[in-house]
């Protein structure tokens, strides 16, 4: 059997922590104006996993739910601000979780770019 690879996380803070695991559903950055605003970057990767592979292993007091569109759940540390993930009534089974958020990531990469016609103007 194929080990499958664990990787902790955290926001800022670190007052929520999580673990993470193998396989992935897919690892894509998004250029759409919702994932700018929310994170204030010019671009936010993601990576989806089998909600059953996502744990809150701390601090789940801390994170903070925004609805940016009907069905679609953000959350981010109230502490600190940091986005954590995003899940959709459409996508049940999966969960997204910002891959800046995921320690020792060195090993993955997004294999896919969204939302690129939604880009800013000067990235
Ligand atoms: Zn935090
Ligand atoms: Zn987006």
């Amino acid at each position: 059997m194929t080990q499958r690879k664990s990787y902790s996380g955290s926001c800022l803070c670190h007052k929520v922590q999580f673990k993470i695991s193998e396989p992935f559903h897919y690892c894509a950055t998004c250029h759409c104006s919702i994932c700018r605003r929310q994170t204030g970057g010019d671009m936010t990767s993601w990576l989806g996993v089998s909600k059953k592979r996502f744990d809150i292993t701390k601090g789940i007091e801390s994170i903070k739910h925004f609805t940016s569109s009907p069905g679609t759940d953000r959350a981010f540390c109230k502490e600190c601000g940091s986005s954590l993930f995003w899940l959709s009534k459409d996508h049940q089974n999966t969960i997204s979780v910002t891959l800046n958020s995921i320690h020792d990531n060195d090993d993955i990469s997004p294999e896919k770019a969204l939302f690129i016609e939604d880009k800013a103007h000067w990235s």
